[in-house]
């Protein structure tokens, strides 16, 4: 699990922030065509043929992470867990199952330097990538990652507690402006 404070969708404390893309207006009507048939043949699999379907699921990319919580350990164990590959392989074996939303976390995915690929990746296998992230480097790399349909970031307080549980100065501020920049998402 990447984070463990609570997500609510209050800013302050614990921030959900989403970028609702099904809604956006450049999404094509062929896309949502595609998502409406892969939906219907979802709900028959279930309904006709009595399978069972991980509608959503969470693939933690690394352990690496640029704060260190108080309450994590996560950044002591160091590394990628996977390479590029097995993650890509992964991801075709849950979009087959019928997975529909994929959460990418870590330790902080935006360390890896295959984030953009993996969250292409995903959304072209039909599946919405989500990300868990403490957005401490989004905005060098938002263009990397513009398809992603919702960005978790959490706020654990006010700067000085935040930046205190989270262990590095400016890690509140980073948040704040991975959660201002979600205009800049395409
Ligand atoms: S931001 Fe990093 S150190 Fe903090 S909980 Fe998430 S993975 Fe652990």
């Amino acid at each position: 699990m990447h984070c463990k404070s609570v997500h609510c969708k209050s800013v302050v404390h614990g921030g959900l922030m989403a970028y609702p893309a099904r809604m956006r207006p450049g999404r094509s009507k062929a896309s949502a065509l595609f998502e409406a048939v892969s939906a219907a043949g979802r709900a028959a699999r279930v309904r006709f043929a009595g399978e069972r379907i991980p509608l959503a699921a969470r693939i933690q990319v690394t352990r690496r992470c640029p704060l260190s919580c108080a309450y994590c350990k996560l950044p002591a164990e160091h590394g990628d867990l996977m390479d590029t590959g097995t993650i890509f392989r992964i991801l075709s074996e849950l979009a087959h199952a019928g997975c529909m939303r994929l959460s990418i976390s870590g330790g902080e995915p935006l360390l890896r330097e295959d984030v953009g690929r993996i969250v292409e990746a995903c959304a072209d296998l039909g599946m919405a990538p989500e990300m868990n992230t403490s957005g401490w480097g989004l905005e060098e790399r938002i263009g990397e990652v513009g398809r992603l349909e919702l960005l978790k970031l959490s706020l654990d307080g006010p700067e000085e507690i935040h930046d205190a549980v989270r262990g590095r100065a400016g890690s509140y501020r980073a948040a704040v402006r991975a959660a201002r920049g979600r205009g800049r998402m395409r």
